[in-house]
């Protein structure tokens, strides 16, 4: 198919007899112009690798393969896999069928033959966007760079700051690993079907390093759950559970050796705050 355009898409997905499936988070887009808003937040180049999540009827696919791209497109919709490699220039996409949580994503791409590091760009399908992200950063995947549609909250918690209601323990992982800005916001009715709130575009740049350095980085977010998990308490109050048994004296004692006051809330918080309290702990842990 040369231009895709929406009715020419409906009617093959008509034909195939397929129907949305709400249970898979299926709003599709159709609009040209804001699909190729999204490319262009990616900063497509020809040649450049791109991994797509949910390429859905592959419309935000095909202005990828416009703008140069190859691309390993992840759909867990077996319906949609037939339709995709009709539509989709085969030497340019590879359509898989599977679970994007259940993927190996370097390996899938190294064997596809893309390039390493690649940019991933989705519309997210909005029951696991939290876990799809998560994923993605903890296994430390070879992506450079994220344009991601996610609901407008989760772009508002995504690049909160300290002290704000939106700043949670995902807000920190996300800083940890990449910097975070929302490029736009789109109107529900932009989707087909429309869903029920809003959403935006997220890009979320891979840096070099990591934004803190910490001796452990699995305490550090030991540490950040145990924070945010209690939100009401203070520090004192919420930081027991990361290490059962210890005394509140020692507690705040290390509290007191990293500069922060164990009557605050984690809520207020930076991650650099968080680093400096991982590590202060950290190193009294052999002694406690
Ligand atoms: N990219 C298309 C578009 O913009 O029109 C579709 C986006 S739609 C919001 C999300 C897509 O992700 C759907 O095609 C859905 O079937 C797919 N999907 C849902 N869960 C998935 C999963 N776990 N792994 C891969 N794809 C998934």
């Amino acid at each position: 198919m040369t231009e895709i355009t929406k009715s020419k898409v409906m009617e093959l997905l008509k034909k195939r007899g397929f129907h949305f499936k709400k249970g898979f988070g299926q709003n599709f887009l159709f609009d040209r112009n804001l699909l190729k808003r999204i490319v262009r937040g990616a900063e497509i180049t020809p040649g450049d690798s791109v991994v797509e999540i949910g390429p859905g009827a592959g419309t935000l696919t095909s202005i990828l393969t416009e703008a140069g791209a190859r691309v390993l497109a992840v759909e867990i919709d077996t319906a949609l896999i037939p339709i995709l490699r009709e539509i989709l220039p085969e030497e340019k996409v590879t359509v898989i069928q599977g679970d994007i949580l259940k993927v190996d994503l370097d390996q899938l791409t190294r064997e596809k033959g893309l390039t390493h590091p690649y940019k991933i760009v989705a519309n997210l399908p909005y029951y696991i966007t939290t876990p799809i992200i998560m994923d993605i950063l903890e296994k430390e995947y070879q992506f450079e760079i994220m344009v991601i549609m996610v609901q407008w909250e989760v772009a508002e918690r995504l690049t909160s700051s300290p002290g704000t209601k939106d700043y949670g323990a995902i807000t920190l992982s996300v800083q940890y690993y990449c910097e975070s800005s929302i490029l736009f916001k789109v109107p529900r009715h932009l989707f087909t079907p429309a869903p029920e709130v809003d959403s935006a575009v997220l890009l979320l740049k891979k840096r070099a390093e990591p934004a803190v350095q910490v001796k452990n980085r699995e305490f550090l977010f030991k540490i950040v759950r145990a924070a945010f998990g209690q939100r009401r308490k203070t520090l004192l109050n919420a930081l027991g559970s990361v290490q059962p048994g210890l005394h509140k004296e020692v507690l705040l004692q290390v509290l007191d050796e990293a500069g922060i006051d164990g009557q605050r809330r984690g809520e207020t918080l930076s991650l650099e705050e968080f680093a400096v309290l991982a590590n202060a702990w950290e190193e009294r842990k052999s002694t406690l």
